[in-house]
């Protein structure tokens, strides 16, 4: 591999992005991927998954998302995008090559992969969080005879049929998750240790996102307090459902928490009509079931794990100091890191949408990543 001006490490929409705004900044980028397709993590989601943000707020810079797409594009809508995304910017990434390590040397990144090194003086690090399920660990764990899967392996509710299963968490991905094993009359509850917020997918006819964009430039708290009372209409008392509201607004919890409030399609519906019981939070696994925090215990014939995910990259780059939070997250995405050349792409959760985000970042780092490259350039040129 010849090294370039720039290495983007992940070839999904965040790398897609940033290789395409790269190039157009002048920039000779080459693309390294584990997989051997674009968009890998979404041909692998749940079947029935559909975007919570709408076409118009998530297509990526250069290209919209066609008008035939549906206002919530499906997971294979999204695929065909990234694949025609690549294809008309001739974005030809290298497949089946795992990065194993980043390091500095010098004024440049190193990249190891397996087939070999490559070096530039600006790497972008686009590797998503998918890789790091996050699974939780209970007393009793070892014990339980079933099933513990993690929402990343969840399909579809086939093989659940007939079984009573426990989805665990109130995220987008264990409300959908429930909601899509009550659809196919699986007799599913969802453990919800803590308090929640939870918005409708549309607000007066406007999908939610463009809500919190117009609002984004104010303050957290201001924007969670002008929603309090409509937000409150439209998605209704949650109190009788044995569901408690988070004291922190939305934007406020995806902000200071990283947390995303549950984008409602459905869920709420079922667990108002019975179908998705509510428990609270899980105290140990029992050989047959669970045991909650409330003394109750109940038999489940599956647990699914929607906790999320919690990647750490400095598995990636150990060498690399003053650009990780405790957890291993970066201080800063999208934008110039500690380290001269490092960028990360679309790591942070966003409350405007990760889609949209990813688009804006790839813009920002291609123009910062331009004036370093051209600042080294001139650095080398220049006489001793
Ligand atoms: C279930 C789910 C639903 C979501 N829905 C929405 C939504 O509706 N709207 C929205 O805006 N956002 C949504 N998101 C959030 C976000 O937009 C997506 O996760 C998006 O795919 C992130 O893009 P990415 O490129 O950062 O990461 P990924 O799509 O995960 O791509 C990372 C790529 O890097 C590759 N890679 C990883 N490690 C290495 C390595 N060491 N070497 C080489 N390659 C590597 C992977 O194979 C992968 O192809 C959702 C996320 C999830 C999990």
């Amino acid at each position: 591999m010849k090294n370039p001006d720039a290495i983007i490490v992940g070839a999904g929409p965040a790398g897609l992005a940033c290789a395409v705004t790269m190039r157009a900044a002048g920039l000779d980028v080459t693309v390294l991927e584990k997989a051997d397709r674009v968009g890998s993590v979404w041909r692998r989601h749940y079947d029935r998954l559909h975007l919570h943000t709408d076409r118009n707020h998530s297509g990526l810079p250069g290209m919209a998302m066609p008008l035939i797409f549906p206002t919530y594009p499906s997971r294979e809508q999204l695929v065909e995008y990234l694949e025609s995304y690549a294809a008309r910017f001739d974005i030809q990434p290298v497949f089946n090559t795992t990065v194993s390590r980043i390091r500095r040397d010098g004024t440049q990144w190193c990249v190891d992969a397996d087939q070999g090194s490559i070096s530039a003086p600006v790497v972008v690090v686009a590797t998503g969080i998918a890789d790091a399920p996050y699974r939780p660990s209970w007393p009793g764990l070892d014990a339980y005879r079933s099933a513990v899967v993690h929402s990343s392996e969840y399909r579809n509710p086939t093989p659940y049929v007939g079984k009573r299963v426990l989805v665990v968490g109130f995220g987008n991905s264990g409300g959908e998750i429930a909601l899509d094993l009550a659809n196919a009359d699986v007799d599913v509850a969802l453990a919800v240790r803590g308090p929640v917020q939870i918005l409708p997918r549309d607000l007066l006819g406007f999908p939610i996102l463009a809500w919190a964009i117009l609002y984004r430039r104010l303050p957290a708290r201001l924007v969670d307090f002008i929603n309090a009372p409509i937000l409150r209409l439209a998605v209704g008392s949650i109190e009788e459902l044995g569901l408690r509201r988070a004291a922190k607004g939305p934007r406020q919890m995806v902000e200071e928490d990283g947390r995303v409030p549950l984008i409602d399609i459905g869920t709420l519906d079922k667990i108002r009509d019975g179908s998705i019981k509510i428990c609270g939070g899980i105290d140990r696994l029992t050989p047959e079931g669970v045991a909650f925090a409330d003394a109750s215990a109940q038999k489940f014939d599956a647990i699914i794990l929607a906790t999320g995910f919690r990647p750490d990259l400095r598995q990636l780059m150990p060498d690399v100091e003053g650009v990780f939070d405790r957890h291993g997250m970066p201080l800063v995405t999208g934008q110039a890191t500690n380290a001269p050349g490092l960028y990360f792409c679309g790591q942070i959760t966003s409350p405007t949408g990760q889609l949209r985000e990813i688009g804006l970042e790839a813009q920002r780092i291609a123009d910062t990543a331009r004036h370093y490259n051209v600042g080294l350039r001139a650095q080398r040129a220049a006489p001793a």
